[in-house]
């Protein structure tokens, strides 16, 4: 069986996190190291390592990821002000976790999105 991911990990109450919201598809919890005022991290229950590995039959579960991030933004206000979804896929996505997420940003005006040289 594969090792589990720290982010299955999190979801199984094995390691610590501040958990915002679960249901049956998803669990959100905040970002240990934020890079806005409010960063939150929504995963997929399923340990899909990333976007560029998910399914067909995952699609009502990506369609969730963005409704539940609509649902903590405006519980945490900031639906009028705005907000940055981002997923990160693979290396040259700057994916650290490979385990399927978003990150929920905001509380702050956000800087330009870009490239490192
Ligand atoms: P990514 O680079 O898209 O894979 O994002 C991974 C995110 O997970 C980073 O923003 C990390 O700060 C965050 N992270 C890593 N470990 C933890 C943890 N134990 N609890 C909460 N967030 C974490």
């Amino acid at each position: 069986m594969a090792e589990k991911t720290l982010f299955e990990k999190i979801i199984e109450g094995q390691i610590p996190a501040d958990i915002v919201y679960k249901d049956d598809v998803v669990t959100a919890f905040k970002d240990i190291a934020p890079k806005a005022p409010i960063h939150i991290l929504i995963v997929t229950n399923k340990p899909i390592p990333s976007i560029a590995q998910c399914e067909d039959c995952d699609e009502a579960a990506m369609g969730h990821l963005f409704i539940v991030a609509k649902k903590i933004a405006k519980e945490l206000n900031i639906n009028e002000d705005g907000y940055r979804l981002i997923v990160n896929v693979g290396r040259h996505g700057g994916q650290e976790v490979p385990h399927l997420h978003m990150h929920l940003l905001g509380g702050t005006q956000l800087g330009a999105l870009g490239f490192t040289n």
